[in-house]
Parts: C-alpha cells; sequence; structure tokens
C-alpha cells in the first residue's frame, strides 16, 4: 500500500468498504485533522483538494464512516455534529462555552473513578464520554 494512504482509508479498506476517490480525499482529511470539524469545515478542507466534492457527498460518506466505527461524532451543544478519528489514546474534552475552543485531555484518577461507579453498581465499564463546559478563569484574581 502506498504512503499516502491514510490510517482512516486503511481502516475502510480493512472493513471491506468500497473507497471511491472522494472517499480518499475526505478519509485523508479526516485523518489529517488534529481538531474537531464540522460537516461544513470538511467540506470547505475536501474542496481544496477536489473541488468536484458535495456537502452531501460529506454528509453520507462522514455517516457511512460513522456506522463502521472508524469516526467519532460529538455533540458539543453548539448545534453542529463534530468528528474525529478514533485514537488509541483515549481522552475527554473541554469546550470553553466562550470560544467554542475544544481542547483534550487525559486524566487517571477520573478514568479510574469512572471504572469505581460502574462497579460499584455492579457494572464493568466498557466505553465512557466526558465533557466538560467551562469559562475560562478570571486571571485578575
Ligand atoms: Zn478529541
Amino acid at each position: 500500500m502506498s504512503d499516502d494512504t491514510s490510517l482512516l482509508e486503511r481502516q475502510c479498506l480493512e472493513k471491506g468498504m468500497r473507497m471511491t476517490e472522494q472517499r480518499r480525499v475526505i478519509a485523508r482529511v479526516l485523518s489529517e485533522s488534529e481538531d474537531h470539524p464540522d460537516v461544513e469545515e470538511l467540506y470547505r478542507r475536501s474542496a481544496k483538494i477536489d473541488n468536484r466534492i458535495s456537502i452531501a457527498t460529506i454528509y453520507r460518506t462522514v455517516r457511512l464512516f460513522e456506522e463502521a466505527g472508524i469516526l467519532e461524532r460529538h455533540d458539543f451543544r453548539d448545534g453542529r455534529s463534530r468528528y474525529e478519528t478514533i485514537s488509541e489514546e483515549h481522552h475527554d474534552h473541554l469546550i470553553d462555552v466562550n470560544s467554542g475552543v475544544v481542547v483534550e485531555f487525559h486524566n487517571e484518577e477520573i478514568e479510574r473513578l469512572q471504572r469505581k461507579i460502574a462497579e460499584e453498581l455492579g457494572y464493568k465499564l466498557v466505553d465512557h464520554r466526558m465533557e466538560l463546559y467551562a469559562v475560562p478563569l478570571d486571571k485578575k484574581s
């Protein structure tokens, strides 16, 4: 497989997905995104590479990737779905409600606590989502 094959594209191929040229472009854009783009932003980035890609194609493709379990959708309460590739390193999100900036973090104590809570309720934790909504601290005080 050539070097310009993105990680997401390889995952698609492993799932037996048929990869059109446009899907390859969208997979590459998603793989290279280090933020949490929404469909509009994915459309802007993809159209720069291939201007024949329509926003409807982006919608269809992200849904397809999401259903295949290789793309994660987030709802950070701003009315837009955001997407990110599923990373090996688990992380949670803090959302600055003033600016919309999304900060990724990982905290072992929170991870441990969540497992403990599930166990105390008689469950084994298999997944979770943690979203913190915050405003910047007042620096003067
Ligand atoms: Zn993230």
